[in-house]
């Protein structure tokens, strides 16, 4: 530890160890679920990961059972965190993990580094909460958290803010509790120096913080890049037969990879191309009739893309003679397609980008808010 950040430190273990919230990953320090916990938490409230991480541990305790898990079943029990990708990294760093060390964590940081879908940020929060390796884990709060500290006013995400705060990290992680620095400086960033309301009159570094001296903290760190995200028009079609609802498998590579979801077009189409659209991808044995009705619009926006959504439900009719209907898809999805029961339905995984169509087609309920 750098002399010249003891007091920071030591005003930050202080607070720490008297505010340290009781999470189920600092129960102790495994690394598959140091692993675990980190992948879940990027990109998701600390409240909404606890009931995942407690069932995925209990469900996949350690990396072999982890590495032969259905993917499948792996996707479901992410089901309403979002970001399915971070899952499909588990079962892939987990399946490396068996191959190339036995199924055992490895210790050395280039080791960890070539895990799939281990970064910098995971492995250094790895390497200092469960191996003891002074690795600060440059991510949001901290670099928020150190650019007020110091009044630095470099935009959040550029590459020469991160190397500069990441240099100023490594100076002042302990040497003696370095998970519980990294920690602690979370608990910080989420909890007290937030984005757009700090309690400077609660945090440890008030005495210390350049930003809180000068009343300015909302210049610290500077505004990001403006990096405009794309925006793709979709109209979903519940397409329902006979009480079945037609779902079919996005494919393994790609966006939301692996995941189930009802047909969908490009575009917002009109009740009338919507049908036009569904008829050119199921061809039906007989004349068949349809009811169409508007389901709400919504919007997803991934980190590169915003898909803006409206739906309808299709419930296809029977014909005048009440013959069954027989239907065949069209090649792109005759492999993947499939009518199913809502209760086989929701047995699937489908992305949290469709929660406003499965709660509305299927009654699926997601338990958690991201
Ligand atoms: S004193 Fe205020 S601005 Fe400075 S680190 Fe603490 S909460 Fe953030």
């Amino acid at each position: 530890m750098n002399k010249d950040y003891s007091e920071h430190v030591s005003a930050l273990f202080s607070w720490y160890d008297a505010n340290r919230r009781d999470l189920p990953w600092r129960s102790d320090r495994d690394p598959y679920k140091s692993w675990i916990s980190e992948v879940m938490l990027q990109q998701t409230r600390v409240s909404t990961v606890i009931p995942y991480f407690n069932r995925f541990v209990q469900t996949y305790p350690d990396i072999p059972t982890l590495a032969v898990a259905n993917p499948d079943s792996v996707y479901k029990s992410w089901e309403g965190l979002g970001y399915y990708s971070r899952a499909r990294n588990l079962i892939a760093g987990s399946r490396y993990i068996v191959e190339n060390h036995g199924g055992v964590f490895p210790r050395r940081k280039n080791e960890i580094l070539c895990i799939p879908g281990i970064g910098p940020y995971i492995a250094a929060a790895i390497l200092s909460m469960a191996f003891g390796d002074p690795e600060p884990s440059v991510d949001g709060n901290l670099i928020r958290v150190i650019s007020r500290l110091h009044a630095l006013s470099g935009p959040a995400d550029s590459g020469v803010t991160r190397k500069h705060i990441t240099s100023l990290a490594r100076e002042m992680i302990s040497d003696k509790r370095p998970g519980d620095f990294n920690e602690a400086m979370m608990d910080v960033g989420a909890t007290i120096c937030t984005p757009k309301s700090p309690s400077c009159e609660t945090c440890p570094f008030q005495s210390l913080c350049l930003a809180a001296r000068d009343g300015n903290w909302e210049r610290y760190p500077g505004p990001k890049k403006s990096s405009s995200v794309p925006s793709v028009s979709l109209t979903i079609c519940a397409v329902i037969l006979d009480g079945r609802v037609l779902i079919r498998k996005r494919p393994e590579t790609g966006l939301l990879a692996g995941l189930y979801e009802f047909f969908s077009f490009p575009g917002h189409l009109s009740e009338a191309e919507a049908l036009r659209a569904v008829f050119s991808s199921i061809t039906l044995s007989n004349k068949t009739t349809a009811l169409v009705e508007a389901l709400p619009k919504a919007q997803h926006r991934f980190s590169h893309l915003i898909w803006d959504m409206q739906g309808y439900r299709v419930v296809l009719e029977k014909n005048r003679t009440g013959a069954p209907v027989c239907f065949s898809l069209s090649d792109a999805d005759a492999e993947t397609g499939c009518f199913h029961t809502p209760v086989d339905a929701r047995k699937l995984a489908f992305p949290t980008a469709l929660r406003v169509y499965t709660e509305a087609v299927l009654g699926l309920k997601h338990d958690v808010k991201e």
